[in-house]
């Protein structure tokens, strides 16, 4: 029997209420594991506040998660084929496809998968074993689950939101279909995503990385980390963010830009400094919002430019970005700016809510 500790959200925008689950006999093929580290995200604030369409109540929330197997029932092998036991520091792919829809067989695009589980966004806690979000002390990991071990060198905070912002970032990189060689990237928002993207392009050789945010402290680390030119927008208006990202290009615009910052209005911005040709990746843009206006002759069609939504991430992504924050795990670390007790969940999620946290990672105590 396990004694656990949740923080469970059982009602929209009402903190989350600290709770003890009881876990006996541990179903056939899943997997118990005690949290290492759990990753607070941008959308759990949305989850909290019931802005994504997905979540039923009541819910433990945490979708980026490392953990140490306590317990297997059964036997499991991880996406590398070996075999993973009790001890055994894993992390895992935070969604669950069905693997018989027309995306999963056919269309080959997992990642959307109309039937997507997700830990921590749309499984309950209602029903036993409760544990299916990374704000706990144990998670009961379903045996669909594609699970990764990894090395017990590296620090499972940096592992832990691997698994969403940079596996995120790894399918932005994964959908250009071709290398960045020479070429100049924009990111809008200097967020984990956009700060991810900054690495992701840095280590595919791009030649200039330029970081649009409004946050001077991001944006300092966003050069720490990687880019070339920082853009702070509460200092430069639009059109003289257009002239810099102009002026660096000969006049053309940026070969490659990324919006990461959340909200559908950063769009027209990453449409007017993309030059003739390049291609646009919406990535931020992670709950329903209100409509834009976009000048679809001068802005799309007239540039020709390719725009390509990015939603979520599969598994070969989770396993791009663990390998990434291992190669530069210290620049990971600088991302984190709070490492609170779980216990601390409510004020974990008001920081980032506040913009006060760039990263939250949550332990048990
Ligand atoms: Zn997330
Ligand atoms: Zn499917």
């Amino acid at each position: 029997m396990v004694v656990s500790r949740a923080m469970v959200l059982e009602k929209f925008a009402h903190p989350l209420v600290e709770k003890t689950f009881q876990i006996g006999e541990i179903p056939d093929g899943h997997v118990l594991v005690k949290i290492l580290a759990s990753g607070v995200c941008g959308s759990d604030v949305h989850i909290y506040k019931g802005e994504d369409p997905r979540t039923p109540l009541p819910i433990i929330l945490g979708h980026e998660s490392v953990g140490e197997i306590v317990h297997v029932s059964g036997e499991k092998v991880d996406v590398n084929g070996e075999k993973v036991s009790k001890g055994d520091w894993i992390t895992w792919n935070r969604g669950i496809v069905c693997k018989e829809c027309y995306w999963c067989t056919v269309a080959r695009q997992p990642h959307l998968c109309p039937n997507r589980k997700v830990y921590g966004i749309n499984i309950s806690s209602k029903n036993y074993p409760y544990l299916r979000g990374g704000y706990a002390e144990h998670m009961v990991l379903l045996p669909e689950t594609e699970v990764l071990k990894i090395s017990k060198s590296v620090d499972p905070a940096v592992i832990a939101f691997a698994g969403c912002s940079g596996a995120t970032a790894a399918n932005i990189f994964d959908s250009l279909n071709k290398p960045l060689y020479e070429e100049t990237v924009v990111i809008q928002g200097a967020g984990p995503l956009g700060l991810y993207s900054v690495i992701f392009a840095r280590a595919t050789g791009a030649k200039r990385i330029i970081v649009i945010s409004g946050s001077p402290l991001r944006l300092k680390l966003a050069k720490e980390i990687g880019a070339d030119v920082v853009l702070n927008r509460h200092t430069l208006n639009l059109s003289e963010r257009r002239k810099r990202i102009l002026d660096l290009t000969h006049g053309r615009g940026a070969d490659v830009a990324i919006e990461a910052t959340g909200s559908s209005a950063a769009v027209v911005e990453g449409l007017e400094v993309l030059r003739r040709g390049g291609t646009y990746l919406i990535a931020g843009v992670a709950v329903p919002q209100s409509p834009i206006q976009i000048k679809v002759y001068e802005h799309i069609v007239n540039k020709g430019i390719h725009i390509q939504g990015i939603w979520v991430s599969d598994t070969t992504h989770v396993i791009q970005a663990v390998s990434i924050a291992q190669r530069y795990q210290d620049t990971l670390q600088k991302m984190i700016t709070h490492r609170m007790p779980l216990t601390k969940a409510n004020e974990a999620l008001d920081l980032m809510e506040k913009r006060e946290a760039l990263k939250v990672i949550l332990f048990p105590d």
